[in-house]
């Protein structure tokens, strides 16, 4: 039940500024962007700060992980979203258990987070924010894992869907429908939660 994977950029690293500079009016309208780092990271960063400058809403989640990241992705990013490999490459903390993810949280705040997110597999993630530095647990629920590939895609495009479409749910709350979700999607084979599709869905998600 656990994931194993082989990164292909291809065509990813093409993208460019000049790309970004097209995309400029989507990106400054959008209610919420979110990079990672499977473009290249400056072109990523680009965005990011482009976002920031209008006022939306950005999300970063530092996949693949980079230990020599640059440090305005933590000033440009509302949200910083890593898992427990990405945190242990970030901060040279390896995340064994809450109180680790705890430690990491405090460490990337003071590297100039807003708020920050340490999913936790199965334990579901901690969240801690600058307003309220206080850590929080938000569990997921138990289920029978057949294939993690892409549980944290699910979680950060989860709860980029509450961003844009509920900005009045409490942080807490868009977490734990975004834990819920990510479980929905380690049940199947492959990167698809097939949500739509299952009836057995518990309905408060939307
Ligand atoms: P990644 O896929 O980046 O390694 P995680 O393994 O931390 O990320 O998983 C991301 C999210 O997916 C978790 O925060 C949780 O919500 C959900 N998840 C992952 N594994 C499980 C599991 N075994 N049971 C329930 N939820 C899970």
């Amino acid at each position: 039940g656990q994931n194993v994977i082989v990164i292909v950029p291809g065509a990813n690293l093409l993208l460019n500024f000049e790309d970004l500079k097209r995309a400029s009016d989507v990106i400054c309208k959008a209610k919420v962007v979110v990079c990672q780092l499977e473009i290249t990271p400056s072109v990523s960063l680009e965005a990011l700060k482009m976002a920031c400058a209008s006022g939306v809403k950005t999300l970063f989640n530092p996949a693949p992980a980079l230990a020599d990241l640059d440090p305005q992705f933590y000033t440009c990013s509302d949200i910083f979203c890593c898992n427990e490999t990405e945190a242990e490459i970030l901060t040279g903390i390896p995340v064994g258990n809450l109180e680790d993810a705890e430690k990491v949280g405090r460490m990337l705040l003071e590297r100039g987070c807003k708020l920050v997110i340490v999913t936790l597999g199965a334990e579901g993630c901690m969240m801690i924010s600058g307003d309220k530095p206080i850590p929080k647990h938000v569990p997921a629920g138990k289920v029978r894992a057949v294939d993690t590939t892409g549980a944290g895609d699910s979680f950060v495009g989860a709860l980029a869907f509450y961003l844009a479409y509920y900005p009045k749910l409490s942080m807490e709350e868009m977490i734990r429908k975004s834990n819920c979700v990510a479980s929905v999607s380690v049940q199947a084979p492959g990167t698809q939660s097939s949500y739509p599709y299952r009836k057995d869905l518990p309905q408060d998600l939307f």
